[in-house]
């Protein structure tokens, strides 16, 4: 499913838009993530870094606890654009791809790739995800 274009171009906005407000004095690397949800509702969200390096979180993880906090936890995601201050490559980090896709395995991910904006399915960048399967009883 690919989104219409001017959807994409308002996710792509609303990511450069989050991205000024960044926190990274330590990378200086600004990154910017919205969330459109199966709801129809975008959220932003930027990194935030820390001086405990491990304690950093990305744009788009901080863009999907806006999205569950405001909408419960049956959130699904629809899209996640995301962009650097630089506007340059930008994919989203390991424990982000694990991230999006439990809130939607065909979540539409909008990137800078190294061939210009990119949209794919998150299953294509995290083939073979992680997935928590209950005991059988
Ligand atoms: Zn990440």
């Amino acid at each position: 499913m690919t989104l219409p274009v001017h959807v994409q171009e308002d996710l792509i906005a609303a990511a450069r838009e989050v991205c000024a407000k960044a926190y990274a004095p330590y990378s200086k690397h600004r990154v910017g993530a919205a969330v459109l949800t199966q709801e129809g509702n975008i959220y932003q969200g930027c990194n935030v870094e820390n001086a405990a390096y491990p304690l950093c979180v990305c744009g788009e993880r901080n863009a999907i606890a806006k999205a569950i906090s405001e909408e419960g936890p049956s959130m699904q995601l629809k899209a996640v654009a995301i962009i650097n201050g630089e506007e340059k490559v930008c994919t989203p980090c390991g424990a982000c791809r694990q991230v999006i896709s439990e809130f939607g395995q065909s979540t539409q991910v909008i990137y800078m790739g190294a061939q210009g904006w990119t949209s794919v399915p998150i299953y294509t960048l995290l083939p073979g995800v992680f997935e928590f399967e209950p005991e059988v009883a």
